[in-house]
């Protein structure tokens, strides 16, 4: 039961051109309603590929989905193979012929053109399913009592829609599904190795819950799964499981998902404390060059506590707009605990904040030395209470260098927030 096999037709697919987003869209919507995707392949634009690749999915799948190649043009073979593939005859619908024509009258393109009628022919006992963003309606046609091929139209404004409006309506109808209730612990500041290990051997007695480890860069997403006979059942557990993770994990936890495809931003949660609270927010960055400022702008809404930054580059820089002393540049060098405290400070003062971020480092791959090898990243955060320092060492390339120490420098607040 609820075997499901993705059939993604078109030769631009199968050219590199696109990315099968639509394949990504239906799975995760599958997934949540525990149906289980079996095989997704990819096919040309081709009449007789096609309604094999129906006849072979129908031998093994409970459901069968077909996307793309609904169009009027010549390249758009799908109902055509389909119809072969099923045995089924194409026959014009009349409703959809009037729909069609209807649509064409609403925007004022004059009459429907020939080629348009194609897309009112189903195969023989097909159910319509209407496509409220274009001419090609989808169709459903029931093969055995719980079998089915549905096909809906390839692009994704289309598509998408139809999800939500026929696909869940048709699997809730069948029924008997599990439920899938996931959430989503967003992590960072260490590292996925060392997260299993400190989770590890907590999952006694939740022998319902799954655990999956993904990488975010920066950060580590902990998504856990839990099947249940219904929502309760499912959520309750994974209530059980995210406590006892996070009782491990605590502080490195930015965020808990409520699902598990959401991803909100480290900066949208530091944004959000900030709004709570009236505080505001500068930045001073140096080896980031603005990156700090660009995660923060980058959420809507945070003109509420973003003031500004300034990107202290040239040591020249640091001295003239933050007020770095000249002397402490002198002393210890631009890298350093001194100077991204002195960048802190001045961002804070100048920018009248609550809260001020300071970024000094290597971000490479030359300027390393024995004593400041690349990938060092001294950072500060300035606050009511008082001034603290954070050093990190980073691996990998000058962007990734740059995206971890400003994710790490947005983390440090979110720390001092908590
Ligand atoms: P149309 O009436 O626009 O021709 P169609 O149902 O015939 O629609 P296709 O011709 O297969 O669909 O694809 C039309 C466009 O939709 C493609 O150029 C592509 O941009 C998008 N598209 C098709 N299939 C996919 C897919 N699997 N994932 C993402 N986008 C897709
Ligand atoms: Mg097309």
């Amino acid at each position: 039961m609820n075997r499901v096999e993705i059939l993604a037709v078109g030769n631009e697919l199968l050219a590199g051109d696109i990315t099968d987003t639509n394949f990504l869209a239906l799975a995760r919507v599958l997934k949540d309603k525990g149906a289980v995707v079996t095989r997704h392949v990819t096919l040309p634009d081709d009449r007789a590929v096609i309604a094999d690749g129906v006849r072979d999915a129908l031998a093994r799948a409970d459901l069968v989905l077909v996307t793309g190649g609904l169009g009027p043009t010549e390249d758009d073979l799908t109902r055509f193979g389909v119809a072969d593939g099923l045995g089924r005859p194409l026959v014009r619908d009349a409703g959809a012929v009037e729909t069609i024509r209807a649509r064409f009258r609403r925007y004022g393109v004059g009459d429907m053109p020939v080629a348009n009628l194609v897309q009112a022919d189903f195969p023989e006992g097909a159910r319509l399913l209407d496509n409220p963003n274009g001419t090609a309606a989808g169709f459903l046609v029931e093969t055995a009592p719980r079998q089915a091929v549905v096909v809906l139209p390839g692009p994704p404004r289309e598509l998408l829609p139809m999800i939500d409006r026929h696909l869940l309506p048709y699997l809730e109808a069948r029924g008997g599904l599990p439920v899938i209730a996931a959430r989503r612990l967003r992590a960072i500041g260490l590292g996925e190795s060392l997260l299993a290990e400190r989770i590890a051997g907590w999952d006694e007695g939740l022998a319902d819950v799954a655990i999956g480890y993904y990488p975010q860069d920066p950060g580590v997403d902990v998504k856990l799964t839990a099947t249940g006979a219904d929502e309760a059942a499912a959520e309750a557990a994974l209530d059980a499981a995210t406590r006892r993770r996070r009782d491990r994990i605590g502080e490195h936890v930015y965020f808990v998902e409520a699902n598990g495809h959401d991803r909100t931003p480290l900066a949208s949660v530091v944004g959000a404390e900030l709004r709570d609270r009236g505080d505001t927010l500068a930045v001073a960055e140096s080896c980031t060059g603005g990156l700090v400022a660009s995660m923060i702008t980058a959420v809507a809404g945070s003109s509420d506590y973003f003031r500004g930054g300034v990107v202290a580059y040239a040591n020249a820089v640091k001295t003239a707009f933050v007020d770095v002393p000249e002397a402490l540049l002198a002393a210890h060098g631009a890298v350093s605990e001194e100077v991204a405290a002195a960048l802190a400070d001045g961002a804070r003062r100048h920018f009248g904040t609550t809260w001020a971020i300071g970024v000094t480092g290597v971000a490479g791959p030359g300027g390393g030395t024995e004593e400041k090898p690349v990938g060092l990243v001294w950072m500060a955060v300035a606050g009511p209470d008082g001034t603290r320092t954070h050093r990190t060492q980073h691996a990998g390339d000058r962007t990734t260098i740059q995206r971890r120490a400003s994710a790490t420098a947005l983390d440090l607040l979110r720390r001092r927030l908590r």
